[in-house]
């Protein structure tokens, strides 16, 4: 009876729970409060002591991955991309991921360097199975304000939980720290970017920027909301490198000593290491930058980008949760080339090494090779998980 109950509250309300209820338990409305705890009880989202995240890294929106997705005049399709990956990012309870690039929601659309792509590759992600989207990066602004706010309805209107760019203040007073309640779970994330290559960003709208004093405050407040467990996802570092800087080290210490539990990174386009920091008497994972998820670069390395996957574990207080796993898996952006056809985008995990002829069959030896190899020095460089 309880199980079927709950499976009526969870088909009536979308697959995660998030803004709504941080914005209800913010209110003062007593009433609003009063019908939220009536209507979502805790357990109806199940009582788990475990909870897996799966963090990919940039999803980029290129001219010719566009032109690629047009399936017919002015309907553009992208759930193949990712249909090679949808196992792992829809087994995981959230997945995460870096939306770089501007949703117009209507033509003229474009690729580098003003990112405007159809609202169909946003509802490709959605149907993968993601479920937040961070808009905080140095494209947030390439739409100007029209762009930050159809953004940011449009990823809301599909379902995500998003964060890192706002319509305006009041937006952002409301909805951040963005509060994640899942499998009784309540993890709070942050997002922030080094910039907006210098696009300013137009009032009312806002882009998070990265401003140590304005981040302290923001934890502060993450923490006064007693989530499990802090997540902040940073758009930093620079572009082709293959380790960490010094700043975005800096920048992770100080993340973790205030209060983060765990630190995400996004932007050089290439991996850089996994590292575990040992700060407030615990080890501390931080992903330096996961690469590009899907793109049409060409630079070296710049078609592998890694899925991280962490999974959490309350502790027995139940006011915490503690990183107790984790591991990553290589991802190969592939462009399929066919005769007298467009070319197709894929996101490849590393697992079709083994399976390739039976779950991708149209791929040729020599891509495979390329894929193997690509797949291979990334895994060596940055060294494999502990
Ligand atoms: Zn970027």
């Amino acid at each position: 009876m309880l199980s079927s109950f709950s499976s009526i509250i969870k088909a009536l309300f979308p697959r995660i729970a998030y803004s709504l209820q941080a914005e209800i338990l913010k209110s003062n409305r007593k009433y609003l409060r009063l019908l939220f705890l009536f209507l979502v009880p805790t357990w109806a989202y199940g009582q788990t002591d475990t909870l897996s995240l799966l963090f990919v890294g940039d999803v980029m929106g290129h001219a010719p991955q566009i032109s690629s997705a047009e399936v017919s005049p002015g309907l553009y399709d992208y759930n193949h991309c990712f249909q090679f990956v949808k196992k792992e990012i829809s087994e995981a309870d959230l997945a995460i991921a870096n939306l770089e690039l501007t949703l117009p929601g209507k033509p003229p659309y474009s690729g580098y360097p003003m990112f405007k792509s159809p609202d169909a590759l946003a509802q490709a992600l959605w149907n993968t199975g993601f479920d937040v989207l961070v808009t905080a990066n140095n494209h947030s602004n390439d739409g100007r304000k029209t762009g930050v706010i159809k953004t940011v309805q449009t990823v809301r209107k599909i379902g995500f939980a998003q964060t890192g760019t706002f319509l305006n203040k009041l937006d952002k007073d409301l909805f951040y720290p963005l509060i994640v309640y899942k499998n009784d779970f309540k993890l709070a994330f942050l997002n922030y970017t080094y910039g907006t290559n210098g696009v300013p960003t137009d009032t009312p709208t806002i882009v998070n920027l990265i401003d140590t004093t304005l981040i302290a405050q923001d934890i502060q407040e993450a923490k006064a909301r007693k989530p499990h467990f802090i997540i902040a996802v940073m758009h930093w570092g620079l572009e082709y490198q293959l380790t960490e800087n010094k700043d975005q080290r800096a920048l992770a210490i100080f993340l973790l000593k205030n209060g983060v539990d765990l630190v995400v990174g996004m932007h050089p386009h290439v991996v850089q290491p996994v590292r575990k920091e040992y700060i407030n008497g615990k080890h501390n994972l931080v992903a330096y930058s996961l690469g590009n998820f899907i793109s049409n670069q060409q630079q070296p390395y710049t078609d592998v980008g890694l899925m991280l996957q962490v999974d959490l574990v309350k502790t027995a207080q139940d006011i915490k949760a503690e990183l107790y796993n984790y591991q990553t898996i290589p991802t190969w952006r592939y462009i399929h080339k066919r005769a007298n056809q467009k070319p197709k985008f894929y996101v490849l995990p590393l697992r079709l090494l083994e399976t390739w002829k039976s779950e991708f069959p149209e791929i040729n030896p020599a891509d495979l090779h390329k894929m193997k190899m690509n797949l291979e020095a990334v895994q060596k460089r940055i060294g494999q998980p502990k």
